[in-house]
């Protein structure tokens, strides 16, 4: 029932998706985007929220999935991609931007004493595995459960066909101990441990910093580097999870809004690794990418953390979502539904159970039914987050919309009571 009134209140996002799965499979180009019956198509964004093409007003919660730190329209970044587009695209050269925004980057991750820059995460962290085997004279790899660190380094349900060829281990995640087991067996052989802070696609599970304080020394006592992927944690503090916790990485993944909203991707850490990539050395490692300092993208990052995103701005929007989150998961205490928002700071996950979640496997048997009809209930009062559940605030998201959130979603709650767990 709830999808039938979806299906006709987006006529023409059904429609655009119809005539685009002529040259793209399902009409889609990010898997992450599908859902059925049918996405939704949003034909322009303002501050927090989107239009979509049959006129539907939202209030954008998911933020591009932690990438949209800044909002749709934020002036000081428009100001800075128009100024770069008056000077001409693709420059064929160095510019007087990738230097600037580096040590910016360098100064909020000081461990990061030489850095280069790709065109996603998922690059940074293909690159930061590279240098991690080069380096090491290894090939396997400690990965866990449910990470993700890019479309072809996925490990929900232990990996997926189209995973890069490495040699990987996958441990189950906060579990120190199986770590151990397979870092045991395994040691002289591993090159890198990498890991999230926080299970983010996984949904968003915290690791322990016990567990990750442990990771450090267990790369430490084999000699593999540790790689920590802080392409969606980064925006917890300026200094990202790594400052929160007083955690030294070896090599630091980026990406997501530190381009300003264009595409990006890091990675960086310690200059005996990174300085592999310096074109004199006769035994370089090659690292190309056409846009990896295309003039947008520079412009745009450099002009976000040195104008917009100051630790200020950040600490209070990782505020305003611990708040949203004690405020949401008090709308499930009182109507005492078992679901909950997991997550740290501006960047959260529903879940369709209550049970405490500690890792991928935490989730069996959580009903993703119950997911759909809340996501599909809040659509129709006009509030868009990803059908997973994925939450994240963009800086013109106040405390208004914080209200308007949470009213939102305890009116579907207090409807569908008789449906949810
Ligand atoms: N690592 C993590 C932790 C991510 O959340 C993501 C993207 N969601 C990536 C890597 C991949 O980044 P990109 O989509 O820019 O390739």
């Amino acid at each position: 029932e709830a999808t039938a009134r979806y299906g006709a209140r987006n006529p023409a996002s059904e429609r655009a998706l119809a005539e685009a799965a002529d040259v793209l499979p399902a009409g889609n180009t990010r898997s992450v985007l599908f859902h059925a019956p049918f996405p939704l198509a949003m034909a322009r964004g303002e501050g927090c929220h989107l239009w979509d093409v049959d006129g539907h007003r939202y209030l954008d919660t998911l933020g591009e999935f932690t990438a949209g730190i800044y909002g749709h329209s934020n002036p000081v970044i428009q100001q800075a991609i128009v100024s770069a587009l008056h000077d001409g695209l693709s420059l064929s050269s160095h510019t007087l931007r990738e230097g600037p925004l580096a040590h910016e980057i360098q100064r909020r991750f000081p461990g990061m004493a030489l850095l280069r820059f790709t065109n996603s995460g998922t690059e940074a962290n293909l690159m930061a595995l590279a240098a991690a085997t080069v380096h090491t004279g290894r090939r396997k790899v400690l990965v866990f459960d449910g990470a993700y660190h890019g479309g072809v380094l996925s490990f929900g349900g232990g990996g997926s066909p189209v995973n890069v060829p490495h040699d990987f281990l996958v441990a189950r995640y906060n579990d120190l101990e199986a770590a151990q087991t397979l870092v045991r067996t395994h040691g002289a052989d591993l090159a890198a441990i990498l890991v999230e802070p926080m299970l983010g696609a996984g949904g968003c599970i915290p690791g322990q910093p016990a567990f990750l304080h442990g990771l450090r020394a267990l790369a430490d006592e084999c000699g593999a580097l540790l790689i920590l992927d802080e392409v969606m944690t980064s925006r917890l503090s300026s200094g990202g999870r790594q400052a929160q916790l007083d955690l030294a990485p070896d090599l630091t993944t980026l990406g997501k809004y530190f381009g300003g909203g264009l595409s990006f991707g890091a990675f960086g850490g310690r200059a005996d690794v990174m300085s592999r990539f310096d074109p004199r050395r006769p035994d370089a490692l090659a690292h190309a990418g056409t846009f990896n300092n295309n003039t947008l993208t520079m412009a745009a990052g450099l002009a976000g953390l040195t104008q917009v995103l100051t630790p200020a701005a950040l600490d209070a929007l990782n505020q305003r979502g611990e708040q949203l989150r004690e405020g949401l998961n008090a709308v499930f205490a009182q109507h005492a539904v078992n679901l909950q928002f997991t997550g740290l700071g501006s960047v959260m996950q529903l879940h369709a159970t209550a049970r405490p979640l500690r890792s991928a496997a935490d989730l069996a048997g959580a009903d993703d039914r119950v997911k759909a009809l809340l996501f599909f209930d809040l659509l129709e009062r006009g509030v868009f987050l990803a059908r997973r559940g994925l939450v994240a605030l963009s800086l013109p998201f106040g405390d208004a919309q914080a209200d308007e959130f949470v009213a939102a979603l305890e009116a579907v709650v207090a409807a569908r009571r008789g449906l949810l767990p």
